[in-house]
């Protein structure tokens, strides 16, 4: 008898509720992966909303990921993205060479959750959720918008 992870939706032994991976929490599953981009014609995708990141609280959850931490790292990615609207020095500029200067700051993230999953403070699951979605979130101001709202609502479902 076999069932399906409630997470990543794998088959799994029907003993259980999650499988080994999701219960260990140290990958991003492909059933949690958006592809491509957080649009679907100009508008937000459903998933960004529904489905998706309340798999990704569960999976956070399994890798103790509570919420002070998740909001911690939610307020850098919010704050990359106030950056563009709120610096002075850059209202200047035009669109995209505004969004260059967003970049490192998400690089800076990287490194960060690099270094927190290294010494255990935060899941694989977590850095790997931080590496696939800012690939697409750097592609643009809409896609980082997009990725935030994911990110608000991965926080909305979290306990
Ligand atoms: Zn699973």
């Amino acid at each position: 008898m076999t069932r399906q992870c409630e997470i990543c939706g794998t088959q799994v032994n029907a003993k259980f509720n999650i499988c080994k991976d999701c219960k260990n929490s140290e990958i991003l599953p492909q059933r949690l992966k958006i592809k491509g981009s957080f649009y679907e014609k100009d508008i937000l995708r459903k998933e960004v909303f529904l489905d998706i990141p309340e798999r990704i609280a569960k999976l956070f959850n399994q890798g103790d990921m509570g919420m002070n931490k998740l909001r911690a790292f939610f307020y850098m990615v919010r704050n990359a993205y106030d950056v563009l609207n709120l610096d002075y020095d850059i209202s200047t500029l035009d669109k995209d060479q505004r969004y260059e200067k967003v970049k490192p700051r998400l690089w800076a993230l990287q490194r960060t959750v690099e270094d927190r999953t290294r010494r255990g403070i935060t899941p694989g699951s977590f850095k790997e959720f931080i590496n696939y979605y800012l690939e697409i979130a750097l592609k643009s101001k809409e896609e980082l918008y997009g990725f935030i709202e994911l990110f608000r609502s991965v926080i909305a479902y979290s306990k």
